[in-house]
């Protein structure tokens, strides 16, 4: 889960990392009085969206009258927002965060993220901040500096200092560099995230360390613990189908093939798109409906799945276990009353109540005119992929 450049400052600032200060704002007005309140020379007018490259974008934008704020407010919230982070779409601005400006002398990156290959959580840090990290690497590895976390303790005093070193910071910057990325570590571990960001971390003209730029994106199977986090979502930042999925409880995640699937078990899911490639297809989504989906999941599972207009034909593969086949059959029967199929629908069903299901289909298919039934698994993925071709 993502959420907002200005839940995250507050995260750091709980913990001790200092940020400038900054009010939240929905309207051009409001950022013209935020301007007048912070009795500033220089104030810095930021998109608050679900990605980066805002900057180059011209969604964070340095503003030196009230008139200036309004101004910059006014197309900020009357754009979507497209970066390289975005695609084509964009996203849509509702919220503006405005700050004081600061005078930047150095900036610098400082992250922590999981390592996969590892097994654990990296301090990514780099003295040349403020651009994107991933294009550091590429250019010059060897600015991107990676320390290891300790699985239970986080960043040790001593990785810190010796991070703080390498980047270039001396005296008492480098103590406090050091309390920050310890700091940091905290903050990661405390609240499950699965990224902490800071970039850019500046030093100001006058020698102060500040984190002008904070992400945090979170572990989904974690929220659980953090109801506070999970509350944050801006489900405007997210699309309609991801939010419907996750409201249903459902595991879905849209993919750019044409072959929508819906399967209960992810590890049939991943079996049922190997296979879709396999003949020769792509699939449009992994969706796993789950062991316990009940029968409104289910046929919402078919709505999402049936509103994606890249599908051109549906492979439903399920193993009946906890979850019964008739159940998973009426919901698609239902759904495809609903919605109607306009495209070819392959339907393969075993185990718990796959008889009954079975009679449940043959008795809509004379309604439902491209429902088809499979004999397995493989007859299921060539008839689908026949039917797309
Ligand atoms: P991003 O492009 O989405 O990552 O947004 P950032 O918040 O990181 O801002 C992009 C860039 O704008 C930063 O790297 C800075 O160079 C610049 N910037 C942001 N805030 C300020 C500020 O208060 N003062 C100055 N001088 N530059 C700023
Ligand atoms: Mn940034």
């Amino acid at each position: 889960m993502k959420i907002h450049e200005y839940q995250s400052r507050q995260i750091l600032s709980n913990h001790g990392i200092p940020v400038p200060q900054a009010e939240v704002v929905r309207t051009p007005d409001e950022a013209a009085a935020a301007f007048g309140k912070f009795g500033v020379g220089m104030c810095v007018v930021k998109a608050q969206v679900y990605a980066g490259g805002r900057g180059k974008a011209g969604f964070v934008k340095l503003v030196k009258s009230a008139e200036e704020a309004r101004a910059a407010a006014t197309f900020m919230l009357s754009n979507r927002m497209v970066s390289v982070q975005t695609g084509a779409e964009g996203v849509p601005v509702s919220v503006l965060l405005v700050a004081p400006g600061v005078d930047i002398a150095r900036e610098y990156y400082v992250g922590i993220t999981l390592d996969r290959a590892g097994g654990r959580a990296v301090l990514i840090a780099s003295a040349e901040g403020g651009v994107e990290i991933e294009e550091v690497a590429r250019h010059s590895p060897e600015k991107v500096l990676k320390t290891p976390l300790h699985p239970l303790l986080g960043l040790l005093p001593f990785q810190a200092r010796e991070v703080a070193y390498k980047l270039g910071f001396t005296d008492k910057l480098a103590g406090e560099a050091a309390k920050l990325m310890l700091n940091l570590s905290k903050a990661f571990i405390a609240t499950d995230a699965s990224l902490a960001e800071i970039n850019p971390l500046v030093i100001t003209t006058d020698g102060k360390l500040q984190a002008i730029d904070a992400k945090f994106n979170f572990d989904d199977n974690a929220l659980f613990r953090h109801a506070d986090i999970a509350a944050m979502i801006d489900d405007s930042q997210e699309k309609p189908l991801d939010v419907r999925a996750r409201k249903a409880g459902l595991n879905y995640i849209a993919l750019d093939g044409t072959i929508g699937c819906l399967v209960n078990g992810a590890g049939l899911a991943m079996a049922t798109m190997d296979i879709i490639k396999l003949h020769g297809a792509e699939p449009a989504n992994f969706l796993d409906v789950g062991g316990s989906v009940s029968a409104e999941g289910a046929v919402e599972a078919f709505r999402i799945i049936l509103a994606d207009p890249k599908v051109k034909g549906v492979l439903v593969n399920v193993f009946g276990g906890i979850a019964r086949c008739d159940l998973i059959a009426e919901a698609l029967v239902k759904a495809g009353r609903e919605v109607g199929f306009k495209v070819p629908v392959v339907v393969r069903l075993e185990g718990t109540n796959s008889k009954e299901a079975r009679v449940i289909l043959s008795a809509a298919q004379a309604e439902l005119k491209t429902l088809q039934t499979a004999a397995d698994l493989t007859d299921a993925a060539k008839k689908v992929v026949a039917a797309v071709a």
